[in-house]
């Protein structure tokens, strides 16, 4: 049966699958999309541990397949070079970014619009200059308060579908994946952030919520910054 059309309870399956059957999992998800979408299948690359672990597995299927990757001007430089090295190493991995003129400190007074100028414009940008019909994320569904309510196949935007192939992952699963198979991460992993964005929107915590650290002390706290929850498809400017 294909796994596309598949009614399985995720809660059940977050805890139920085993390592091995984690990985036979995603790898069926992303070779069923690249069989039926090709070169329109893409991955989104945000350069963090699930991120990097996504696109291993889709190299995994299709040395081919191409992504996506949405940088802001704040950014850490760890990331930046990550990035560097990401992009020298896979040139079939598109950077996108907006230089757009924004009010001083707006990911402080307005961090909706922040994140709606810089990272939801780009991805945009990125999914209609590549002609996406499927776009690959790294989401998984005990990362947070936000992201639970997730399916591993979506069409949130009409037209534009949505594969999370490691939606069932739990966070510890995810590192046993990139120790076994030797996938470098982004150095800010080793100074104790479990979850990365950019510089001014991103802390260290020990909260148990793995997104905890993002955007703190404003109503987006361990949040979104809208790429999975915004249209991308005729939505509003960039
Ligand atoms: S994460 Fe912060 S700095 Fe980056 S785009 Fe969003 S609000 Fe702006």
């Amino acid at each position: 049966m294909s796994l596309f059309e598949n009614k399985d309870d995720l809660k059940v399956l977050v805890e139920t699958l085993n390592f091995k059957e984690k990985v036979e999992r995603s790898l069926a998800l992303i070779k069923e999309a690249f069989e039926l979408y090709g070169d329109g299948l893409v991955v989104a690359n945000s350069l963090g541990k699930d991120s990097v672990m996504v696109w291993d597995l889709a190299k995994k299927v299709n040395k081919q397949i191409r992504g996506f990757i949405v940088t802001t001007r704040f950014k850490p430089k760890e990331t930046i070079a990550f990035m560097q090295e990401a992009v020298a190493r896979y040139p079939e991995l598109k950077v996108y970014k907006s230089d757009i003129v924004i009010p001083d400190k707006l990911y402080e007074t307005d961090p909706d619009r922040c994140c709606d100028l810089l990272k939801v414009g780009p991805t945009r940008q990125a999914i209609n200059e590549m002609k996406v019909k499927c776009w690959v994320t790294g989401l998984r569904c005990t990362e947070g308060r936000t992201r639970t309510d997730f399916k591993e196949v979506e069409e949130r935007d009409k037209g534009l579908l949505k594969l999370n192939p490691i939606l069932i992952w739990k966070e510890r699963e995810v590192w046993q994946y990139l120790a076994l198979y030797g996938v470098k991460v982004n150095p800010l992993y080793a100074q104790g952030y479990r979850s990365l964005g950019c510089a001014p929107c991103t802390k260290i915590t020990s909260d148990e919520n793995e997104r905890a650290g993002r955007w703190i002390g404003t109503s987006k706290c361990g949040g979104e910054c809208g790429i999975h929850t915004r249209p991308l498809i005729n939505g509003e400017g960039i």
